[in-house]
């Protein structure tokens, strides 16, 4: 049914490590052979073997308004008209920047960088330079891509892969780095306490998507801005997953807590490779060549990428319906998944915000990564491939959350909720 998926997976464990290019899409955590995508268009995924899944993951976040929309296909393809890269600064770059400070209620001013990592290690180093402290507080099973400061107690891969704390991080930089609990406040006085005028920067996902889906009381968001202020410590929101999903302003906007620093990435590139840095002017300007802290990048605000990132953000900020769009399916799909599993009365806690949710295999309240690691993984992958082989395609984490698209229509949402039905009546006998 998937050989060809099969067939590539064995070639391609010959030739890149674990044969993947991005650890969780391995598969590892849920057992069996990654599906190999050939093309999607809307709410589906088509694989090499010609299967078609519906789509719930949507790239880890960026599509979404579905695959391949008409209005990021042509701003791509005109921009292809004029060359691929300048390395030199083009009117994009003005306008999505222009855009995206319009739309963000903390971003004064922004920097486009590539991916979301080089967006966290950017501003991380920002804060470094700005205050002329050098520790940084972090959370337990929150994500925050790659750079080294960030894989102690990561979520994501890092923890799907028993790894949160990866060899090859020199102790030095662990050390700085100084870990407390998700939505435990008193935790991070208690760091900030211990480690006077050494506190750079406070960085959260301000709505947690690494540890699966984890909604902050709005208490601690609120907390951490006034410990911050009154510590001389930066907040960043790393909205990479959060930002234009949320709300067109992202979860500062929901939660009505401005950060001093915003990291971005996934829907603002619209697929394309994409990350941005931005906030308080007087903290931007503190960036090569304004100011001395040095960040730079061959592609960044590369052409293609800009093209499609100021369309799908365009969009958005022309189109506010699209939120309750996001918020309806998001609700039918919460509400609906609850009620099959109240009929197969299997344990569970079904985190949802929006348009992102994670059911958790847990009879515990999750709320921070110690609660989320309570949920019986061997059984999500049991339900993740009783989903894949009805055609739904969902994260194969458990500790990821899913991220829809507004092409999801009623007809989506029902095949789903049946696939789901389905899927937790059989788990629940085995
Ligand atoms: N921050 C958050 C919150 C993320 O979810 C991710 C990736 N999932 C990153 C940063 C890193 O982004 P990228 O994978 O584009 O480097």
């Amino acid at each position: 049914m998937r050989e060809n998926s099969q067939q590539l997976f064995d070639k391609a464990q010959q030739f890149i490590p674990g044969g993947v290019n991005s650890p969780v899409r391995a598969f590892k955590a849920v057992g069996g052979t990654p599906v190999f995508m050939k093309s999607a268009k809307g709410p589906y995924l088509f694989d090499e073997d010609g299967n078609r899944y519906i789509e719930l993951i949507n790239s880890w976040g960026p599509m979404v308004l579905g695959h391949a929309h008409e209005i990021i296909e042509k701003a791509v393809s005109d921009a292809l008209q004029r060359s691929f890269s300048f390395g030199a600064p083009t009117r994009k770059e003005v306008e999505i920047a222009e855009l995206i400070v319009l739309m963000v209620p903390s971003v004064e001013k922004i920097r486009m960088v590539n991916s979301g990592t080089e967006a966290t290690m950017s501003a991380i180093r920002l804060a470094r330079g700005y205050t002329g402290r050098d520790k940084m507080i972090k959370f337990e099973g929150c994500y925050h891509g790659h750079g080294d400061s960030f894989l102690i107690a990561a979520g994501s891969g890092a923890v799907t892969f028993g790894t949160p704390d990866s060899p090859g991080v020199p102790k030095g930089v662990a050390n700085d780095t100084l870990t407390a609990r998700y939505n435990d406040l008193e935790h991070v006085k208690e760091l900030i306490e211990a480690n006077p005028n050494q506190v750079a920067a406070i960085i959260l996902e301000p709505v947690a998507g690494n540890m699966g889906c984890v909604v902050p009381d709005p208490a601690f968001l609120k907390g951490l801005r006034e410990l911050s202020t009154r510590n001389g410590i930066l907040l960043i929101f790393d909205e990479v997953m959060t930002g234009f999903r949320l709300s067109r302003g992202g979860a500062q906007e929901r939660f009505g807590v401005m950060p001093d620093l915003t990291t971005l990435g996934k829907i603002i590139g619209g697929g394309m490779p994409v990350g941005a840095y931005g906030g308080r002017k007087e903290i931007m300007d503190y960036v090569s060549p304004a100011g001395p802290v040095y960040q730079a990048g061959t592609l960044s605000g590369n052409p293609i990428a800009m093209a499609a990132g100021y369309a799908m953000l365009d969009y958005l900020n022309t189109h506010p319906e699209t939120y309750q769009t996001l918020e309806d399916i998001g609700q039918k799909l919460a509400t609906g998944i609850k009620n099959s599993l109240q009929k197969t009365g299997l344990s569970y806690t079904l985190n949802h915000i929006g348009s992102m949710l994670t059911l958790f295999f847990t009879d515990k309240a999750v709320f921070d990564f110690e609660s989320a690691k309570t949920s019986d993984t061997a059984l999500f992958g049991r339900y993740f491939h009783e989903m894949l082989n009805q055609g739904v395609y969902l994260a194969p984490s458990q500790y990821e959350s899913l991220f829809f698209s507004t092409a999801l229509t009623d007809a989506h949402i029902a095949l789903i909720l049946e696939a789901n039905e389905n899927a937790l009546k059989k788990i629940s006998r085995q």
